[in-house]
Formats: C-alpha cells, sequence, structure tokens
C-alpha cells in the first residue's frame, strides 16, 4: 500500500524542518507522496521537489490560505498549484507584506509591555517571507525572556491577549478561484476546527474541489462525518498531519497516512480541467 501526508508545513512558514528534512521525515514515516501546504507562500516548492525526486518521492506543490466567508475563518488548502502562477505570486505577496508588518505590530506592543524583544531578532530566526507569531514566541524563548513558546501565546500572542494582532484573510471565493486560475484543486483544510460547516454549501457552490476529512485533530467520527459530507457534495477526499517539525513537539508526519488512491483522484480532477480548458 502507498500512502501520503498532503498537509505539511516547513520553516517557510511556521514549520521548524527544512525542505529536505521534511522528506527525510516522510521516508522515515513510510510515506510515497507528500504535498506542502505552508501558509501564504509557496517558496519552499521548488527545494522540496527536488529533495523529493531524489528519493523518488512524489511531491505536490501547494500552499494554504487563510481565509473567511460570512465572518467564518476557514482555511483553504491549494494542490497542483502553479507555483510560477503571477496572480498566485501577487496574491500571496500582499499577504506575505501584511505579515511582515504584524510582526513590526506584534513586537511594538510587546516592546511596550516592557519586554525589550528586537524585531531584527524575529525577522532574523523566521527569514522567510511568511512569518507568523511562532516566530515571535521562538524569538522570545531564544532571547532568554520567556521559558517555552507557550507561555509566548498565553501570555501575549493568543487571541485576546494584548500583542494579539488579527491576520489579514482572503475572501474563501476569490481563495478558490486563485487557486483555480493557478491551475489547482481548492480543498477545505480541517474542517472540525473551524466550525465551519453551515458555509460548507455556500464554498461547494463557489468551486470547492475537495474537504479535509482525515487531520491530526479530528477525531474517528469527526472524519466519518465528513466523508459523509464529501460524499454529499462530490467533493474529493483529502487528509494530511499539518506536521510543523519540532515545534509542537514530536513530529506529527507519519501519523496521518492517506491512502494513495485519493491522490489518484486528485489527480484526475487536475487532468480533467486542464483538458476542459484547453478546449473551451
Ligand atoms: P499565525 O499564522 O501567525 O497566526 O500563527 C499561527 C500558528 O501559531 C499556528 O501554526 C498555530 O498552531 C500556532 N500556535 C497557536 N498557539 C500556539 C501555542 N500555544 N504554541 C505554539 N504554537 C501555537
Ligand atoms: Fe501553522
Ligand atoms: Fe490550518
Ligand atoms: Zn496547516
Amino acid at each position: 500500500m502507498k500512502f501520503a501526508d498532503l498537509h505539511l508545513h516547513t520553516k517557510f512558514s511556521d514549520g521548524t524542518f527544512s525542505p529536505e528534512e521534511l522528506v527525510l521525515h516522510a521516508q522515515k514515516g513510510g510515506l510515497s507522496c507528500i504535498a506542502l501546504t505552508d501558509h501564504d507562500t509557496v517558496e519552499g516548492c521548488a527545494s522540496a521537489a527536488i529533495a523529493a525526486a531524489n528519493v523518488k518521492m512524489e511531491f505536490i506543490p501547494g500552499v494554504e490560505l487563510t481565509a473567511e466567508h460570512n465572518d467564518t475563518e476557514l482555511h483553504v488548502l491549494g494542490y497542483f498549484v502553479d507555483t510560477q502562477n503571477k496572480k498566485l505570486l501577487a496574491e500571496i505577496s500582499k499577504f506575505q507584506i501584511v505579515r511582515q508588518h504584524r510582526i513590526h505590530q506584534m513586537v511594538s506592543r510587546i516592546n511596550e509591555m516592557g519586554v525589550p524583544l528586537d524585531e531584527e531578532s524575529v525577522f532574523a530566526l523566521a527569514n522567510c517571507k511568511s512569518p507568523g507569531r511562532p516566530h515571535v514566541a521562538r524569538a522570545m524563548v531564544k532571547a532568554g525572556f520567556i521559558s517555552h513558546m507557550d507561555e509566548a501565546f498565553e501570555r501575549f500572542l493568543k487571541k485576546g491577549r494584548p500583542a494579539w494582532v488579527p491576520k489579514s484573510k482572503i475572501s474563501a471565493l476569490d481563495a478558490i478561484e486563485l487557486i483555480h486560475q493557478a491551475g489547482g484543486l481548492a480543498v477545505m483544510a480541517h474542517p472540525g476546527l473551524n466550525k465551519t460547516d453551515e458555509i460548507i454549501p455556500a464554498i461547494v457552490e463557489a468551486g470547492l474541489d475537495g474537504i479535509e476529512c482525515f487531520h491530526t485533530k479530528h477525531s474517528t467520527a469527526m472524519s466519518e462525518r465528513y466523508m459523509e459530507i464529501a460524499d454529499k457534495y462530490n467533493l474529493l477526499v483529502t487528509g494530511g498531519s499539518d506536521c510543523h517539525g519540532f515545534s509542537k513537539g514530536k513530529p506529527l508526519i507519519g501519523t496521518v497516512k492517506l491512502p494513495y488512491e485519493r491522490v489518484e483522484k486528485l489527480k484526475a480532477k487536475v487532468a480533467e480541467r486542464k483538458s476542459a480548458t484547453a478546449v473551451s
């Protein structure tokens, strides 16, 4: 049996693995196929593709976008996107700029609270276009202001705390359109975590291709429920560990194993859409 993990992060967003390390861990986890889905960036895809090819592992370029629909936050995964697509790169670069500005705002608030965290130390540690709260937390640990990342979230960074700054979100409909025009498939990420069930019909109407039924934080009952929803709306079924490397303890890669037939179904849909656009 071949297995895939279609939800993975690297240090190009808030994970800790380099693309090369990710591939090594995927091998150890018995995976034949992986997708990289960093937040708001495809920066790691080129190196991951090379690292995977070196060990004859299949690689799917992807991205995870933070979206909203009627004030409900959801994450939209894009698979098989063209990582050179101009519109995709232009749109995600706007989110990257907002993320960088958000670091500046978060650090200012932390400074106002009497902690002399240096903004440059956060950017240096992040060393990517799509920095986030975990980088602020890690920089605080590194500078010795706190002893554990969790403390940074508890005292400063989590929603409602003084240094919490909301993230900008793309509308879910625009996210789906952006992914489609880049040749990709749009998939709703971890629906069990976002309380998004009531918006599913509208998102399906907008062209959603699939739903992430299997995820580390989904119970068996949740996975079954979303399999039924996938059936009802004729959606493709995906799954992944949402591994962030060592940033949240033991790496999760290898804990969610999607049977490879599911990937074949995704590929068939991409091929079908390509041939439809070639004809029209
Ligand atoms: P951001 O995209 O900047 O809002 O950061 C979100 C990331 O922070 C996600 O990967 C979360 O899983 C992570 N995160 C949230 N709470 C914590 C925590 N207590 N410890 C470590 N990471 C966290
Ligand atoms: Fe994340
Ligand atoms: Fe997510
Ligand atoms: Zn994720």
